[in-house]
């Protein structure tokens, strides 16, 4: 499942690509998507019209057009983006394409339709049910050390749990709580109200480094997630600790285990992490 980095790399994949065009046409193949696919408001929100920028909000993508219309996007599991020629054929799972004003067409590909394609009017982002209770974007100036104890404090839950709460910092999946909590040296169980400052300040730099360097890598490669430009990501190979259970770990040599926590695997060196 695409996390984070793998979507603002599509995001950032994208944007040079339709930034400034227009939508020439829709064309809607399927509409079986998580939520179903308003063929005809889609047509009616973006054909025509100028595509004035895309945003990213967790692992939301949003088109804002020309117009008093959004598109909210999201690529569930197995969601990607593809540019092509107009004209060239169909792939199979290729359910939405907008044709654009230089020829290329922008086709959503999503063999699992877990993924969304949906029409909101603008600043309707703010109070959308997918959206309103999300809480800071982890590389945003709204998340720090403050919002973590605020947090600990209401909730004496563990601190990986709360990780990946997207309504306590949005957009953070399991293997990135993984890698951030060995990262930081954190056990997975320590309940967040148990960290001392210091410690929560080192999580939130290894939230923020490891982020931007997973964004810098292109992401993950795990399942079939491949990013808008159709370039795998590199960064599956650099994860420490998440899917690799008895594999000796990097910095310590202990070997790495798996636990439990909330029906999710978490995956943590018993020699660094405290
Ligand atoms: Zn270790």
């Amino acid at each position: 499942m695409p996390e984070l980095p793998e979507v603002e790399r599509v995001r950032l994949t994208l944007l040079p690509l339709l930034a400034g065009r227009r939508i020439e046409k829709v064309r809607v193949a399927e509409t079986r998507l998580r939520a179903p696919v308003d063929a005809r408001a889609l047509r009616r929100a973006a054909a025509g019209k100028h595509i004035l920028g895309l945003r990213r909000r967790a692992k939301y993508l949003l088109v804002d057009l020309e117009g008093e219309k959004i598109l909210l996007m999201h690529l569930g599991m197995t969601g990607r983006f593809r540019i092509v020629r107009a004209g060239s054929r169909d792939q199979v799972h290729d359910h939405v394409a907008l044709a654009l004003d230089d020829g290329n067409e922008v086709r959503y590909n999503d063999a699992r339709r877990f993924g969304l394609v949906q029409v909101l009017a603008r600043g309707e982002e703010a109070i959308h049910p997918r959206l309103r209770d999300l809480g800071p974007e982890p590389l945003g100036a709204g998340f720090g050390p403050a919002t973590l104890a605020t947090s600990a404090r209401a909730r004496r839950r563990p601190i990986k749990t709360l990780l990946t709460d997207a309504t306590v910092v949005a957009g953070i999946g399991n293997i990135y709580a993984c890698e951030v909590l060995h990262a930081a040296g954190i056990h997975p169980g320590r309940t967040a109200s148990s960290l001392s400052p210091r410690r929560r300040e080192r999580l939130v730099a290894s939230i923020r480094s490891l982020l931007q360097e997973a964004i810098a890598f292109g992401g993950t490669t795990l399942r079939d997630f491949v990013d808008a430009g159709g370039e795998a990501g590199q960064y599956g190979e650099k994860l420490r600790v998440y899917g690799r259970e008895s594999e000796p770990c990097e910095t310590c040599g202990r070997r790495v285990r798996r636990i439990v926590q909330a029906g999710r695997s978490t995956f943590y060196c018993p020699g660094c992490q405290h």
